[in-house]
């Protein structure tokens, strides 16, 4: 199979043209045509001599995204399944706020980190999204934001999979987005949430970007995390806020912890106590998030006056925190669940 064309940085076009004796300003201009002129094929690169086209069409292909579904949801969430050239599925999702579009991409066909309360994870892992299968998803949302003249203003990366477990594909893809000659998303738009994974959180650090991470915590101490999160049993909780200290110290940004919300289970006051008490001396934000109904898993959602109270006791000890709007709840926006229905559907 042809390498994806998004599968290139400008870095890695300036190379091939050289490797293929075209002179340097080619690789800028099939840039412009991938990432501001956005169109789906090389025959439409009109500035490109008959024979570079050619070439290009002979070595490369276009990432196709195939539309399985499209869920619009009354709250103006856009939630797409698409499929892939191996007839594999992911989830791509367009959120609007006031301030802006935000684009919530995948970036592992499943997950094998097993979070209990996740729909994505159900299946196991199939395979690493390339870069250019990253880069594709934010394309075609904004190529249908190009129809009522919007743009997309943010990135989240926090559809199926983990991101450091596909750690360079997800750099590349956001060294594409960040390009100043391309989508030219600005760093701090974008936001990487990863369920701890130790050693890539010391090595993002050490990239010195301006790109935001958050980090799925869903428990305030080791034994709890373990039991919602069997990632904390390779990458334990100390562990984990140790390189988060790390990552505060070399990069002087502030970190999200995502807290799924999951009735009785991590929900109590004390759990809300012990949290702020592990985060009184960060820099942080907590987002608190209700956790979503997977009828795979016996969790309930824990009532919206216990939800205030959680957010209370943090607040009361100085933690920043707020409770996640709910974005496409009447359309399952949860991670993964479309895709679930859409396996069991195909398998039956
Ligand atoms: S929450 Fe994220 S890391 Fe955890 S299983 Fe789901 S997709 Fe994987």
């Amino acid at each position: 199979m042809k390498p994806f064309i998004y599968d290139y940085s400008l870095e890695d076009l300036q190379a091939w043209v050289q490797e293929n004796n075209e002179p340097a300003f080619r690789a800028g201009q099939i840039f412009d045509w991938l990432y501001v002129k956005r169109v789906s094929s090389f025959e439409e690169m009109t500035n490109l001599s008959k024979g570079l086209r050619a070439k290009l069409n002979d070595q490369f292909s276009f990432v196709t995204l195939s539309e399985i579904t499209k869920l619009q949801s009354k709250d103006g969430t856009v939630k797409f399944l698409f499929g892939l050239h191996d007839d594999h599925a992911i989830e791509t999702v367009i959120m609007r706020h006031n301030y802006g579009n935000s684009i919530c991409v995948t970036t592992q066909v499943g997950c094998r980190i097993g979070c209990t309360f996740c729909a994505s994870t159900l299946g196991g892992l199939k395979r690493n999204l390339t870069a250019g299968e990253i880069v594709a998803q934010v394309v075609q949302a904004q190529k249908i934001l190009d129809e009522t003249n919007e743009r997309v203003s943010s990135i989240v990366i926090m559809g199926s999979g983990e991101p450091f477990e596909n750690y360079e594909a997800t750099m590349k893809f956001l060294r594409i987005m960040i390009h100043e000659k391309g989508l030219n998303i600005g760093q701090r738009h974008i936001t990487v949430s990863t369920s701890g994974i130790v050693p890539n959180i010391y090595k993002f650090a050490d990239e010195e970007t301006q790109i935001n991470l958050a980090i799925s915590i869903h428990a305030p101490n080791d034994k709890l995390r373990s039991k919602l999160m069997p990632v904390n049993r390779r990458f334990p909780f100390d562990d984990v806020m140790k390189s988060l200290h790390y990552y505060m110290e070399k990069t002087g940004r502030r970190i999200t912890f995502e807290y799924a919300l999951i009735g009785g289970v991590n929900d109590r006051p004390e759990h809300a106590e012990e949290l702020a008490n592990v985060l009184k001396d960060m820099m942080c934000h907590v987002n608190l998030i209700p956790v979503n109904y997977v009828p795979e898993r016996n969790y309930v959602r824990t009532p919206r006056k216990d939800i205030f109270e959680f957010q209370r006791i943090l607040a009361d000890k100085g933690v920043n925190v707020t409770i996640r709007r709910e974005q496409g709840h009447d359309i399952a926006a949860a991670c993964g669940q479309l895709r679930a229905k859409h396996m069991e559907s195909t398998a039956r």
